[in-house]
C-alpha cells in the first residue's frame, strides 16, 4: 500500500495490521526524502561514549586501526613453527626458549625444535604460527615440552592481525541503536566520542474531560490519566527528548492550540484518547484541519481505532518539517500495544535506524487460548519452561484492553496472526518479548 503525506488516510474497512505498519512505514520514508533528516548535518552530535547508549549512530564507524593489532595467542601454552606438525613421529618434542605475555611481547626468534610458552594475548614471535595449548603437553624435563602430533594443526590457536576488524573498514554502520557491546567496541578502537542522530523530539498529550492529573481528587466519573506515564517510559528506553503537554480537555480551543504548539516544536506528536467512535466530531476535525490525518480501524486486539498522519506547521513559523502524527487509543492496554506495535517502529526509522523490529520467538501455549480468524491479536502473557526443558506462555488474566494489570503482569505479548483461529494447548505461537539482552 503506498501513500504520500499529502493524501490522508481515509479507511472504513479495517486495515490489516501489516497494511498498516507498511503505510506507516512509507509516509516517514516521504518525510525522510522531504526533509532529508537522515544526512542534515544539523541532526548529528558529537558525544561521548558513555553518553551513547540507546543513540543512533549518524555515519560509518571506521576503524582506525587493525584489531587484534598483531598475531596473538589465543590459549596459554607454548608457541612454534607449525612446519614440525609435517612428521611421521607421533610425538614432537620442543625446547622452551623463553616466555610472552600479553603486554609484553619476545623479541627473539624461535627456531626449528624450540618453543615459546605464551600467555593469551601476547603477540606471537617471529618464526611462529601454531599455539599448543598447556594442558595438551607434558613436560620431559624443565626445559622440554611433548605433545602428540595429531593433536592440532599448522596455524591453530591463534588469533590473526585484523581478524575481528580492519582498519579503514566499518566497524559499526550508521543507523546502529547503540547498545553496551558497541560502546564497548568503539573503546577498544581508541574512539572517546561518536556522532549520533540528535534525539527526536516527541511531544505526548492524553485527550479526555474524564482525566485527571495525579495529585487531583477523582470526582464522580473521572479516572487518573495513565497513558502519559506508560508513555513517557516507553518513549525513555528510546532515550528521546519528551515535550510533556499533559491532559488536553474534549474542547476545540484547547485542543487546536497543543496540536498547533506540538506541530511547532516536536517531530512527532503521540496522543491519547479521542480516536473512537464514540467521540465528538471537532477531535478530528482539528486533526484534519491542522494536518494529513487518517482515521484507521485497524484489525486488531486490542487497539482497533487509530489516527496517523502528518501535522503541517502552521503559516508564520518557520518549521521546516511537517510533525508525524500518531492519535493513538484511549485505553491503557491498547495504548501499549499501539505503540510497541507501531510507533516505537516509525520513531526509531525517522531517526535512521537500520533495525526497527524487536525479534520474535515462540513458546508453546500452556492452555488453550480462543482467538476469531480476522484480526491480529496481542495477548499479555508470561514466558516460562516446561519441565522438560520447552518454552511454555500463560496469558496473565483478563485481557480486556482497559486491564493495565495484564500487561503490568506480562513479560511477552503471544502474537496470534490475522488468519488464526483458536489455539490449543500445546500449540506454538509467536511471542515478543517486552525486555531482551541487547
Ligand atoms: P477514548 O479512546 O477516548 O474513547 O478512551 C477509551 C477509554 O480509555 C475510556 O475508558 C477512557 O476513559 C480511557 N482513557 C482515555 N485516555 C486515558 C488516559 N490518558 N489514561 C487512562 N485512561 C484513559
Ligand atoms: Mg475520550
Amino acid at each position: 500500500m503506498s501513500h504520500s503525506p499529502n493524501q490522508p488516510i481515509l479507511l472504513t474497512s479495517s486495515l490489516h495490521v501489516d497494511d498498516a505498519r507498511k503505510a506507516i512505514a512509507a509516509l516517514v520514508d516521504d518525510l525522510i526524502q522531504e526533509s532529508r533528516a537522515i544526512n542534515d548535518p544539523a541532526d548529528i552530535e558529537t558525544v561521548a561514549l558513555d553518553k551513547a547508549i540507546d543513540r543512533i549512530l549518524a555515519v560509518d564507524l571506521l576503524s582506525p586501526i587493525d584489531v587484534p593489532a598483531a598475531d596473538n595467542s589465543a590459549m596459554d601454552g607454548f608457541a612454534f613453527d607449525g612446519k614440525c606438525l609435517d612428521t611421521t613421529s607421533p610425538t614432537i618434542s620442543l625446547r622452551i626458549v623463553g616466555t610472552a605475555f600479553a603486554g609484553k611481547p619476545y623479541d627473539g626468534t624461535i627456531g626449528s625444535g624450540e618453543c615459546l610458552k605464551i600467555m593469551t594475548g601476547a603477540v606471537m614471535p617471529a618464526g611462529c604460527d601454531t599455539v599448543i595449548p598447556q594442558e595438551f603437553t607434558t613436560t620431559k624435563d624443565e626445559l622440554t615440552i611433548e605433545f602428540k602430533q595429531d593433536q592440532l594443526k599448522l596455524g591453530e590457536n591463534r588469533r590473526l592481525r585484523g581478524e575481528d576488524l580492519q582498519q579503514g573498514k566499518p566497524a559499526i554502520a550508521a543507523g546502529r541503536l547503540l547498545r553496551p557491546s558497541d560502546l564497548g567496541l568503539a573503546a577498544s578502537l581508541g574512539i572517546p566520542t561518536l556522532q549520533v542522530k540528535r534525539k527526536l523530539k516527541v511531544a505526548i498529550l492524553s485527550s479526555g474531560d474524564e482525566l485527571r492529573s495525579l495529585g487531583q481528587a477523582l470526582d464522580a466519573g473521572s479516572i487518573y490519566d495513565s497513558n502519559r506515564y506508560s508513555l513517557t517510559g516507553l518513549l525513555n528506553r528510546l532515550n528521546l527528548e519528551i515535550i510533556d503537554y499533559g491532559i488536553v480537555r474534549d474542547d476545540p480551543a484547547s485542543l487546536k492550540q497543543a496540536f498547533i504548539e506540538a506541530a511547532n516544536k516536536a517531530d512527532v506528536l503521540i496522543s491519547s484518547g479521542g480516536v473512537s467512535v464514540g467521540e465528538a466530531d471537532f477531535t478530528k476535525q482539528i486533526m484534519q484541519e491542522l494536518g494529513d490525518v487518517g482515521f484507521w480501524k485497524i484489525a486488531m486486539r486490542p487497539g482497533r481505532p487509530m489516527a496517523f498522519g502528518v501535522l503541517k506547521p502552521v503559516a508564520g513559523k518557520s518549521l521546516a518539517r511537517k510533525t508525524l502524527f500518531f492519535g493513538l487509543p484511549g485505553n491503557p492496554v491498547a495504548v501499549m500495544v499501539t505503540f510497541y506495535q507501531f510507533v516505537r517502529a516509525a520513531l526509531l526509522q525517522l531517526n535512521g535506524a537500520n533495525q526497527i523490529q524487536p525479534p520474535l520467538t515462540q513458546a508453546m501455549a500452556e492452555a488453550p487460548i480462543r482467538k476469531k480468524p480476522g484480526r491480529t491479536e496481542f495477548q499479555r502473557a508470561i514466558l516460562g519452561r516446561s519441565a522438560d526443558g520447552k518454552p511454555t506462555v500463560r496469558l496473565t488474566g483478563s485481557q480486556g484492553a482497559g486491564i493495565l494489570r495484564s500487561m503490568s503482569e506480562a513479560n511477552c505479548f503471544v502474537i496470534l496472526g490475522h488468519e488464526q483461529g483458536n489455539i490449543a494447548a500445546g500449540d506454538w505461537v509467536d511471542i515478543a518479548l517486552f525486555d531482551g539482552l541487547l
